[in-house]
């Protein structure tokens, strides 16, 4: 069965019309099911029932199922475990902030990159999320909560990068005018820097951000938290991080998790301020949140502050990512993995 939801609006204009309907019909279905967040073709009660009832018998309209949920204590961050039509799960995190809300979505089902430090990848990668399976988890949180969503992290499980068609479909429906028409400057896509990929986007020309998951300043280092770091150089990111500027004059973020001992020293600092000046980035440091399976730990708070004020001293614009969703498994994958087999 066709995937509706994963249709962007010409294309659904044309399957209507091939069914014999008028044009404007593929208008009002797109906005039932991208701006009115309709759970079913029942709602859509501009539309005959003969339509409705074709429809449904011949495509797939994707909508999650809430397998659990959990709230931080203050009630600022809520993780949602969601339930696929075929069976398989996945999470998503919904941030209140004062500036608006944010959600963090999935765009795999596992990941198969392999991160150290990552709870996401420890089974390796099961299978891409469409398009309609990225979005469904907005429109899903959306109607929970009754807020509106006003800024989107591409930072769940998954590789973007690695399900490249979908992520672009993604995007394209996510911001369109007739849908919940999201501004590209407030999506955000988080990759461990898949080279080509990186450079291909940036030939899209979208002006959403990209952040690198950079997590280290020496190709060594790299290679022994990031398996990736073994394809691409941090030379090679650079310059795909330059280019990305070139095409879209957006500028990089760097994300660094930062880890107790690994990757958290003054040397450290120093040569993260030569690469973020050498493409102009952003800086969000992450304080590890170690998982069961590895052991690896945090710096201490005294360490964070002190590497901080490094970047600062070096005018490298840097922030401390707020542990928000601590108490509520909320690092990538660990939530899924808690709930397995129940
Ligand atoms: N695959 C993409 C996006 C998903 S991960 C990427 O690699 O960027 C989102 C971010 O969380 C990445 O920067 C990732 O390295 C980081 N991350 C994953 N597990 C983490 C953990 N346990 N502690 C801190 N950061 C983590």
């Amino acid at each position: 069965m066709k995937d509706i939801k994963s249709m962007t609006l010409e294309e659904l204009t044309e399957e209507v019309q091939d069914l014999g309907e008028k044009a404007f019909r593929g208008t009002q279905l797109y906005e039932w099911m991208h701006k009115k967040l309709a759970v079913d073709f029942g709602e859509m009660t501009n539309l005959s029932e003969k339509l409705r009832s074709r429809l449904s018998e011949e495509y797939e309209y994707t909508t999650l199922s809430v397998v659990t949920t959990r709230e931080s204590e203050k009630k600022d961050t809520r993780k949602f475990l969601f339930e696929l039509a075929d069976g398989n799960r996945i999470e998503s995190v919904w941030m209140k902030y004062h500036h608006g809300n944010s959600v963090c979505i999935s765009s795999q089902v596992g990941c198969r990159m392999g991160c150290r430090f990552c709870a996401s990848t420890l089974d390796g990668l099961e299978r891409n999320l469409t398009a309609s399976e990225m979005l469904e988890q907005i429109y899903a949180i959306t109607r929970l909560t009754g807020e509106r969503v006003s800024n989107v992290v591409v930072m769940g499980t998954g590789e973007p990068l690695d399900n490249f068609e979908n992520l672009i479909r993604f995007i394209a429906l996510l911001t369109s005018e007739k849908g919940l028409h999201i501004s590209a400057r407030n999506i955000t896509v988080s990759t461990c820097g898949i080279v080509p990929q990186m450079k291909r986007l940036a030939e899209e020309k979208l002006q959403i951000t990209l952040a690198l998951s950079l997590h280290a300043t020496t190709d060594e280092k790299r290679k022994k938290l990031m398996p990736i770091a073994n394809a691409y150089s941090i030379n090679e990111l650079m310059d795909a991080c330059k280019y990305y500027f070139e095409q879209t004059g957006r500028r990089i973020s760097f994300e660094y998790s930062l880890v107790g001992g690994v990757n958290d020293t003054d040397e450290d600092a120093s040569q993260l301020i030569v690469l973020a000046r050498s493409v102009g980035a952003h800086v969000n440091l992450i304080p590890v949140n170690p998982i069961e399976e590895r052991d690896y730990v945090q710096s201490g708070a005294k360490r964070v502050r002190s590497f901080l004020q490094k970047l600062e001293k070096g005018h490298i614009n840097a922030t401390v990512r707020r542990e928000m969703g601590r108490d509520i498994d909320g690092a990538c994958g660990q939530l899924r993995r808690r709930m397995k087999g129940e």
